[in-house]
């Protein structure tokens, strides 16, 4: 297949605005290329795709990103900056309609615009959703398309799927990661770690509570995409507790992460997916998570880690206690198994071209 695969407007690709959806676009893209598909990406200006892409065409556009629909209120209008990214980037994609050049487009962005011209568009567009419900219109808008023809959605995860309005049961694909980018770490440090965007949905306070109940450090690395926020947290526990590491490139990320004894992962939120669960896990890093979301369909219950009652910090620091009965060869090979980004493409090809039958 020919695909145009749209990036998020929320920023370039590796810089990390676009939190999970940056590596979501890489294996998605790596992995299509290795499958024969030629790929074209459309992404900001400033992007670079990650090595195992480079065969893939880089189309960049310039213009303001936009706001995350995260940050929208539940009954926010949907806003959009004139000069934005994404009417950029829809542009583009409404000009290849009828053309030829394209079999189908892959949309990555969690925006209303996309999906709101896909029944129209003389182009078959297909949507990975990358978060929950967040935000009125963007539940009424995948609704739509669910209801016109629900086989042009896939998700993450089931327990995200189910967030929506759909018509029948759910296409998920999970996600994909390039098992070569991490390295099994068999001898961990005491250091526990947190991965994500430094923002509140993603509960650091509660990771640092149980750190500092066990007088443990944790490591934190991540876009600190709210300073306020991250502030907040550092307050709140002895200092010291918290290690702040930045954002780094997956393969700095994952040699620091792999000395780690457990990875917590605390989301307030009803996380699509969680792949900062699954790179600890390819690290051979157990991980204590709340059953919420993604990562509660992820983690394996006393095999690859422990799923606590979601936002209590003592069950947390508890299990942390226990993460010595998990084999670390066992985590790795769950990834190895469900996660590898060969798996993920093979369930892309098969959505995409499913979508295509009569
Ligand atoms: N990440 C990274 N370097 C870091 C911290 C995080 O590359 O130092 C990446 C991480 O690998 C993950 C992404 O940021 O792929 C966060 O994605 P996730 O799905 O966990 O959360 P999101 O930010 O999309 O809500």
């Amino acid at each position: 297949m020919r695909l145009l695969v749209v990036s998020t407007p929320l920023g370039p690709l590796g810089s990390g605005r676009g939190g999970g959806v940056e590596i979501t676009l890489n294996s998605l893209v790596a992995g299509l290329l290795e499958r024969g598909h030629s790929i074209t990406v459309l992404a900001a200006e400033g992007s670079t795709l990650a090595p195992k892409g480079q065969a893939a065409q880089l189309w960049m556009r310039s213009g303001r990103p936009q706001l995350s629909s995260q940050h929208a209120d539940r009954e926010a209008d949907v806003l959009m900056p004139a000069d934005g990214l994404l009417p950029q980037f829809w542009r583009v994609v409404l000009e290849q309609a009828g053309r030829g050049v394209f079999d189908a487009v892959v949309n990555l962005a969690y925006d209303w615009l996309p999906f709101w011209l896909t029944p129209t568009l003389d182009l078959p567009v297909f949507h990975l959703v990358s978060m929950g419900s967040v935000n009125a219109a963007m539940d009424a808008v995948i609704a739509e398309v669910a209801s016109w023809d629900q086989r042009r959605l896939a998700f993450h995860s089931a327990i995200q799927a189910a967030d929506f309005a759909l018509t029948g049961p759910p296409v998920v694909v999970g996600n994909g990661f390039d098992l070569q980018a991490y390295g099994l770490c068999l001898d961990p440090e005491p250091l526990l770690g947190w991965v994500g965007r430094v923002a509140p949905e993603k509960g650091l306070e509660d990771a640092a509570a149980a750190a500092s109940r066990l007088g443990r450090r944790l490591a934190v690395w991540g876009w600190v995409e709210d300073p306020a926020y991250a502030a907040a947290v550092e307050a709140s526990v002895p200092v010291g507790t918290l290690d702040w590491r930045g954002f780094l490139p997956t393969d700095q990320l994952q040699q620091q992460l792999g000395r780690c004894q457990a990875l917590l992962n605390t989301p307030k939120w009803n996380e699509a997916y969680g792949n900062v669960v699954v790179e600890a896990l390819a690290c051979g890093v157990p991980v204590v998570a709340y059953r919420r979301g993604g990562p509660s369909e992820l983690v394996q219950h006393g095999s690859t880690g422990w799923l606590v009652e979601p936002d209590d910090a003592q069950a947390l620091a508890e299990a942390v206690t226990r993460v010595d009965q998990i084999d670390r060869r066992r985590c790795r090979a769950w990834v190895e198994q469900e996660a590898s980004r060969a798996v993920f493409a093979e369930r892309l090809e098969r959505w995409i071209a499913q979508g295509f039958q009569n």
